[in-house]
């Protein structure tokens, strides 16, 4: 394709408003793009590479100015091309602008040709062009590079100027989004022929039949409609969440249809966007699941790890498995960091059984094995230089905590607990993220008390029958929000603990004030509202029975009686309406925070504040 037939259709998508139209524009595009498919996928947004190669062209503004500035006519200087770029607002406008026809005599030595092929740009020049010019380093590269750019645009008439610059900056500002080149692709190659030619007939037929109608007025031209299915749309994004290449999905539509883009693979070495999480709380987890996968929230940075090589087929070679082992990490931008982490390589080339795609977080660590501040971990991530003696200072640990692909299986789609038990398989238990599968809110609290006591940021909750969706900020993972409010309560009963925590009181009864005649607390009734028993160390619980224990007023087997003195601050999800307490109401989740050793029970939150609050949610 000549890139002079790209830089048109380019100018029309940028020129059409409507989305359908623009994804219309881009299927038409996709159909026409012969061999070179793969390429226009990327370019029309933006990008040279496909999404998961960070590799750059490395071209500054200035570099471009520069070579626009050469390109164009005598007495053009790069600060001409500033000063214009200042006006228009945008390089590609610029690069229009000028008139680089004049110097065609002189192309032949800055694209480096004979003169005897033809001066017309094609698509896949400029693709390998610009490929080059991201290789070249070193001691004279930007010579090179300016050169080169020199002679691209020399062979450029305006409009492919325009969207040469755009390109070279990574930006084509056409309006073709992510969604707009998935809609285009399904469209161009998976909606089938017979679908579109019935969404033409129900819209009132084509223009044929207007022509027939003879009343003088010409019908509006239909307006383009989206004839993909889900099924269809859904098979594309699948692919590009797996792939995260544009170019080898539209190709692998193209040429294998929808069972083809099914078997699209994961590639050990080749990134996946990283599944994300919403707030969400651990009463809609249990509402939506039943049961809940909870996990740790490690407080560190992201990281993908890809083990590859390594395979002993027969077996022979025990002792050397980890040489020809290859470990790459990325970031959850899909960058590579393995310079930076190099014992995250190192433990991962050493413990990890080759080939394995394995997601988590990477913490850094005190002597003690106990989590530093997520900041530490940023002073390590993405460092070129002195990577050995910040290795010393800050020290890095791996938690996992899910596996796309063991053994040469890809577990996108098994459900937690399996990649879970996978990763178990595959990695030291130090290194592996706990995982509990619970429907009991007490056992989560407890669970997120003590991640909070070892030091991390709280706790993960997972649909632990869902899917590894790449890139997507679903509702199958849930980071758990802080509580918003708390709420001050009497303690008005209380239970023996068990075991080692026989001389202990816990699982504390708590009651709100429900104010009598005069309002001042002093002849309050105290009505009961929920039950705490997590969140507190028993070191704290020691303490709570000694405050505790003067207010007996009366013990009942293994349950007593308080006088309502304490008040406890206490966390909260939701406040329900519950006939189990005397207020008709109940906390769900509730957990400790502190005792309010400032306040008197009859200071205690009153029924009232608890109604609003139970209004408000
Ligand atoms: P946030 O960065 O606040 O949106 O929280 C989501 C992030 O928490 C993820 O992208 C991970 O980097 C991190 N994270 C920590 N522990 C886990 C875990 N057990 N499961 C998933 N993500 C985790």
């Amino acid at each position: 394709m000549q890139f002079a037939e790209f830089a048109a259709r380019a100018s029309e998508m940028e020129a059409e408003p409507a989305d359908l139209a623009t994804v219309a524009l881009v299927r038409d595009l996709f159909r026409e793009s012969g061999e070179e498919l793969d390429t226009v996928a990327r370019f029309v947004q933006g990008r040279v590479f496909p999404a998961w190669d960070t590799t750059t062209l490395d071209i500054g503004p200035r570099l471009l100015r520069e070579a626009l500035a050469r390109a164009a006519e005598r007495n053009v200087t790069a600060d001409d091309v500033e000063e214009r770029l200042a006006e228009e607002g945008e390089i590609g406008a610029v690069a229009a602008g000028y008139d680089f026809g004049g110097q065609r005599g002189l192309a032949a030595f800055g694209s480096g040709g004979d003169g005897d092929e033809s001066d017309d740009l094609t698509v896949r020049e400029v693709d390998e062009t610009l490929r080059e010019l991201a290789a070249a380093t070193g001691a004279g590269s930007e010579d090179r590079k300016l050169n080169t750019l020199f002679g691209l645009f020399n062979r450029a008439n305006p409009e492919e100027a325009k969207f040469l610059a755009r390109l070279v900056l990574g930006e084509m500002r056409i309006g073709v989004g992510e969604g707009a080149v998935r809609d285009a692709i399904a469209e161009a190659f998976l909606a089938d022929e017979e679908e579109e030619d019935e969404s033409e007939r129900e819209k009132g037929g084509g223009r044929a039949d207007c022509e027939e109608d003879g009343d003088g007025e010409s019908e509006p031209e239909p307006e383009p409609t989206v004839r993909a299915t889900d099924e269809h749309l859904a098979a594309v994004e699948r692919a590009l969440q797996v792939s995260n290449d544009y170019g080898m999905v539209a190709v692998m539509a193209r040429e294998l249809g929808i069972e083809g883009l099914g078997a699209v693979r994961l590639d050990v070495g080749r990134p996946v966007q990283a599944m994300l999480a919403q707030a969400g709380t651990v009463t809609d987890a249990l509402d939506e699941w039943g049961a809940v996968a909870v996990e740790r929230k490690f407080d560190g940075a992201r990281v993908q790890v890809h083990v590859d090589g390594g395979t002993d087929e027969g077996g022979a070679n025990d002792e050397d498995d980890g040489d020809d082992v290859s470990v790459s990490v990325f970031s959850r931008n899909m960058d590579d960091v393995t310079d930076a982490l190099p014992e995250i390589a190192e433990f991962a080339a050493e413990h990890v059984e080759a080939p394995a795609i394995l997601d988590g977080e990477v913490v850094a660590v005190d002597d003690d094995g106990s989590p530093r501040p997520f900041q530490e971990v940023l002073r390590r991530f993405r460092r070129k230089h002195d990577v050995d003696r910040m290795r010393e200072e800050v020290e890095l640990e791996l938690h996992a905590f899910d596996c796309l692909h063991a053994d040469g299986e890809d577990l996108l789609d098994a459900p937690v607990t399996e990649r879970h038990a996978r990763l178990v398989e595959i990695l030291p238990e130090d290194a592996v993220s706990d995982l509990l599968v619970t429907d009991d809110e007490e056992e989560i609290a407890a669970f997120e008390a003590d991640s909070l006591d070892a030091g991390h940021e709280g706790i993960m909750l997972k649909n632990p029958d869902s899917t590894y969706s790449p890139g997507d900020r679903g509702k199958n993972w849930l980071k758990r929000k802080p509580d918003v409010e708390t709420v001050d309560l009497a303690v008005t009963g209380a239970e023996w603990g068990e075991g080692r925590r026989a001389n202990h009181l816990g699982t504390f009864l708590l009651s709100a004030r429900r104010s009598g005649g005069d309002g001042d607390g002093s002849d309050s009734e105290y009505v009961t509202i929920g039950k705490v028993a997590t969140g507190i160390t028993d070191e704290k619980l020691a303490e709570l029975s000694e405050l505790l224990e003067p207010e007996i007023a009366s013990e009942d087997g293994q349950t007593v009686e308080l006088n309502p003195s304490v008040v406890f601050e206490v966390g909260y999800e939701e406040i329900q309406r519950s006939p189990t307490y005397s207020s008709g109401y109940a906390l769900r989740f509730p957990r400790f925070v502190a005792v309010r050793a400032d306040k008197d029970a009859a200071d205690a939150d009153s029924l009232e504040r608890i109604e609003r609050l139970a209004e408000s949610q």
